[in-house]
């Protein structure tokens, strides 16, 4: 079984720019914190990527539904229920679909919401898929209006609209499709309209990582590069990975090369502090831009309420980064609080930056205090 990518139907992942190489080592530290893609990363990405539910480590409760999916669609001998993965990026959502495909025995065909610009480039997935195959949409709430309404009766009742001829002769048939399982992956599911949320059978919600997986994860990365990583090394990785095993897998990259270079060879606690240091990243795993938002928010703004809008413009960066890749962990992790008002540093964020604290909370900060 092979992953198939349709012709001129996969975008870029993310919004993420282009690749890693050249780019300044401050913005390499502050990519090196994110879940999103870059550049040659796609590559390691199959290198790591686990092939079997076994070999995906942690989300157990969402692994065990999923067992039990798939062996009752396959002694059903159907397709699997339609599946929408959501969580920040970097968590595992692709993974899970390439490990669905491989668990049913069946064909995987992969695009994103952007990808798929007109009704022509979902037909033509579509009549490509057999029975049973998956279609992945990554970030499906970027599909449009008109390729969402297209995909509805495909996932409901297997059948396709498509117009025939041109002009006054133009009509509009129905075509049978193949019965097939869509999973969706969405880093925004406030951003899905409830009309296709409500045709998938089943939603799973992946959380930020534990220490302890991400641990797992950092020795079966290391293992695979073939460099040694003991104890203490892999827990100081996971303890700087924000929660993400695709910032995991590249902070092993990067302390690889400075173990090879200016350490013994072997990824332990020394190299990783020396390392993380270098690249910018601290002891909770915040990187330059995670500090540099909470720092506008403090001595900007008394510790908020800011509205995300500003603190994208004094960030110069896209909304949708800020609250798709930074924001979530902030948040997860209680240094960054969310109120009608905009985003508030909350006390963590001062002890965490040593920075002192207002002399008094402004009204709406009297919780997080
Ligand atoms: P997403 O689609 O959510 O952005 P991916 O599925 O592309 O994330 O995962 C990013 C990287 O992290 C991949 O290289 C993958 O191997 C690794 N990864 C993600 N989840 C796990 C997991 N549970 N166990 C091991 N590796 C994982």
């Amino acid at each position: 079984m092979a992953a198939k990518k349709a012709p001129q139907n996969v975008a870029p992942r993310a919004s993420a720019g282009s690749a890693s190489g050249g780019v300044a080592d401050d913005e390499m530290a502050s990519r090196l914190a994110s879940g999103a893609v870059f550049g040659e990363e796609e590559r390691f990405d199959r290198i790591f990527r686990p092939s079997t539910l076994e070999e995906f480590v942690g989300q157990d409760k969402h692994k065990d539904n999923l067992r039990v999916y798939v062996e009752a669609a396959r002694r059903r001998q159907e397709p699997l229920d339609h599946i929408l993965l959501c969580g920040p990026p970097g968590l595992g959502k692709t993974t899970l679909a390439h490990i669905l495909a491989k668990e049913m025995g069946v064909e995987l065909f992969v695009t994103s919401g952007p990808a798929v610009e007109h009704k022509g480039v979902l037909t033509g997935l579509l009549t490509r898929v057999a029975r049973a195959d998956i279609l992945f949409i990554d970030e499906i709430h970027r599909l449009s209006a008109t390729v969402e309404e297209a995909l509805y009766p495909a996932l409901e009742d297997f059948r396709i609209d498509v117009m025939m001829g041109d002009g006054a002769y133009a009509e509009s048939i129905q075509l049978d499709i193949k019965p097939f399982t869509l999973v969706g992956a969405t880093t925004r599911t406030g951003l899905l309209t409830k009309p296709l949320q409500e045709r998938f059978g089943v939603t799973l919600r992946l959380d930020f990582y534990p220490v302890a997986d991400l641990e797992r994860i950092v020795a079966r990365s290391a293992s695979l590069l073939e460099i040694e990583c003991d104890r203490d090394g892999a827990r100081a990785l996971a303890e700087r990975s924000r929660g993400t095993p695709r910032i995991a897998n590249r902070l092993v990259r990067r302390v690889r090369d400075f173990a090879q270079v200016e350490g013994t060879g072997v990824i332990d606690r020394k190299i990783v502090d020396l390392s993380c240091d270098r690249l910018g990243i601290d002891s909770g795993g915040l990187d330059e831009m995670d500090r540099r938002l909470l720092f506008i928010l403090i001595d900007h703004y008394d510790g908020g309420p800011v509205g995300v809008e500003t603190i994208a413009a004094a960030l110069a960066e896209p909304r949708d980064t800020i609250e798709d890749v930074y924001e979530p962990y902030l948040l997860q992790q209680g240094f960054l609080g969310r109120t009608p008002r905009g985003r508030v540093a909350t006390k963590k964020a001062y002890a965490h930056l040593g920075a002192p604290l207002p002399q008094k909370p402004p009204s709406d900060q009297g919780s997080l205090f």
